[in-house]
């Protein structure tokens, strides 16, 4: 991979051969000083391209975008399907009701994304920053919404060096106008998450949405219109920690986007249908780097601002057609197999090495336990409270009883009854009605007294149960453990 280029370098490479021509102390200083603290990069007109790999990346975009736009909107028992209410600390995702005592389905998820992300950069690299990160996603938006108003790689060059005139004018703000739209529409879309969306619509339509729904759907347009529409590679170059670590996942079996030297050197142009001699494949014609997002040249090896998205690949792709050279100039492919030259099938045996399958059994194995947590879940939970304004108290009868506060949460959405019941100690009784409802997706906090006669149990403290039960459904129950005290 091609080091970051550093501002000023003080090593031994950089000295010229006398002793004399390096720099005194004060005049390195001074060009550290010096240094600007942002270097103005050069704006990248990436052209438009075709093929396979950008039809993938398409169907994603498309996916991924369905999914987003329209999750909100979805709705599902007289309710919206998927909303994330904190307020009510309580997420909601089509038939599951999820709440804070869920977390550890959270961190399945969470492990699982982690584990995913190794094993496909293992396998073949940056996919996720390819073909599936928003900003890639929302680049490639905005991207096509440029190339629409304003043309191609070419047209936009010309425009963007053209005299500010009464179609450029429009054309800009025709861009832009469309880009802050799509962007409002994005903040909006993910605030509907968090926030019920059709009455959220309502409230953004007549101007009377909260402040928080304000601040956060402008927060979100705004970030994606400055990401994808300004900031661009810029973003995957200097601001996502992804890039600096990826190279620690990668090793000589993990497919990249690979430049073949051995075939296409030496480059150099040449007629179409003529012979090309001592020449290489490559015909140096640059689509490849007019087609890179980055701007950068693969032809010079991995470098950490390729995002893996194989533009160069469908360009170079449609290069070689047209010369009639056999495509994969530009390919996947890995290190070992390009050093040494081996077929396909040697190729996907190495990538599918030890590493490999052991990240994928850990990630299957992790799949199946959290899917059976989850099909395995009661959809009820207790937590018992004491309480400790009356630990034991002395009652009617001699007995002695002990007060504990038990919440129900019920989550499903239909209400449910459900009868307590204690035991673990001789002459163990609940005191009054054990039966409570409680609604759909619901918390209710019941006082509990629960009674012994002291005749029968020694002073001290003593492990018992509190078992819950839907009156209507002995499969689900919960039992909680907790302590009796006779003092
Ligand atoms: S070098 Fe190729 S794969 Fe890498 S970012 Fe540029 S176009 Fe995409
Ligand atoms: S697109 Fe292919 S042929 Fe053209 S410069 Fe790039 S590697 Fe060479």
């Amino acid at each position: 991979m091609r080091p970051v280029p550093t501002p000023v370098r003080n090593d031994e490479s950089a000295a010229s051969p006398g002793a004399s021509a390096l720099p005194t102390p004060e005049a390195a200083n001074a060009a550290v000083m010096n240094q600007p603290l942002y270097v103005a990069a050069a704006k990248i007109y990436p052209r438009a391209v075709h093929g396979w790999f950008a039809a993938w990346r398409w169907a994603l975009v498309w996916a991924t975008q369905l999914v987003f736009y329209g999750g909100p909107w979805l709705r599902w028992n007289e309710r919206q399907a998927v909303l994330f209410d904190i307020a009510q600390r309580k997420f909601y995702i089509f038939g599951l009701v999820f709440w804070p005592q869920d977390v550890i389905y959270l961190t399945i998820l969470l492990v699982i994304s982690a584990l995913s992300l190794f094993l496909f950069t293992a396998v073949a690299g940056r996919l996720w920053c390819g073909y599936a990160c928003p900003q890639t996603v929302y680049t490639e938006i905005f991207l096509w919404i440029e190339r629409r108003i304003e043309g191609d790689r070419n047209q936009r060059i010309r425009l963007d060096r053209g005299d500010l005139g009464a179609k450029k004018f429009a054309l800009k703000a025709a861009k832009h106008a469309v880009w802050i739209a799509l962007a409002l529409w994005t903040g909006f879309t993910f605030v509907g998450y968090f926030t019920p969306i059709r009455p959220l619509g309502g409230d953004v339509l007549s101007l009377e949405a909260g402040p928080w729904a304000t601040f956060w759907i402008l927060f979100y347009g705004f970030a994606t219109y400055g990401n994808a529409g300004w900031m661009r590679e810029q973003v995957c170059k200097y601001m996502c920690p992804y890039a600096r670590f990826q190279s620690a996942m990668f090793d000589r079996d993990t497919l990249i986007i690979t430049y073949d030297g051995a075939r296409g050197e030496p480059r150099g142009g040449r007629a179409r249908g003529r012979d090309k001699g001592s020449l290489g494949d490559c015909v140096d014609c640059g689509i490849c780097v007019q087609v890179c997002p980055t701007g950068i040249d693969i032809r010079e090896g991995l470098q950490y601002e390729c995002i893996g998205c194989a533009a160069c690949i469908d360009g170079c792709d449609q290069v070689m057609d047209k010369m009639g050279y056999p495509r994969g100039l530009i390919r996947y492919s890995t290190q070992h197999a390009l050093d040494n030259k081996l077929g396909s099938r040697a190729m996907w045996r190495r990538v599918f090495r030890p590493r490999i399958l052991v990240y994928s059994a850990v990630l299957w194995a992790i799949i199946f336990a959290g899917a059976y947590a989850l099909y395995a879940r009661v959809p009820l939970k207790v937590d018992i409270i004491r309480d400790r304004a009356a630990i034991a108290r002395e009652v009617e009868g001699g007995l002695i009883e002990n007060v504990y506060r038990v919440q129900l949460m019920n989550t499903q959405e239909t209400a449910r009854r459900f009868r307590l019941s204690a035991e673990g100690l001789p002459s163990l009784t609940l005191v009054g009605d054990p039966v409570y409802e409680v609604d759909g997706a619901s918390a209710r906090l019941v006082p509990v007294k629960l009674r012994v006669a002291p005749a029968q149990v020694k002073p001290g403290k003593h492990p018992i149960t509190i078992d819950v039960q839907a009156v209507d459904d002995a499969a689900i129950a919960v039992r909680e453990k907790s302590i009796f005290i006779v003092r």
